[in-house]
């Protein structure tokens, strides 16, 4: 079986070949390593930077954009949703403000990204 992903490693995005069978995979497609790599990564378990807003009481805006401090798990993108909008902070809120220290236990932080 071939899929074809393109690589998000660098705003090249070279489009990859991947030959996945079960003895091994092979990749072309790639301008460098780290292509390589992607693809391994993304046949055995993607990864990507999430973003969202959490609510805001007493700020300038209702919201403040946030993200997680380094990729998640694609398929924990919905925890990292809920756990969003279960949140509410009181402004002020500076930008780097870590607002959930590892809350599920892989060492990623959930921080903000602006002022509120
Ligand atoms: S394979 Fe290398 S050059 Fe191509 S998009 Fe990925 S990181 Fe960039």
């Amino acid at each position: 079986m071939t899929r074809e992903i393109y690589c998000l490693r660098c705003p090249r995005g070279c489009l990859l070949q991947v030959e996945i069978s079960e003895a091994f995979s092979t990749i072309q497609g790639n301008s460098c390593k780290l292509g390589e790599e992607f693809a391994i990564q993304e046949i055995r378990a993607p990864r990507r930077l999430f973003t969202s807003s959490v609510q805001v009481k007493g700020g300038k805006f209702p919201l403040v954009p946030v993200m997680t401090s380094a990729p998640i798990l694609k398929e924990d993108i919905p925890r990292w949703i809920s756990l969003c909008h279960s949140l509410s902070l009181e402004a002020p809120i500076e930008p780097n403000t870590v607002i959930a220290r590892d809350p599920f236990g892989d060492g990623i932080d959930l921080i903000t990204t602006w002022f509120a």
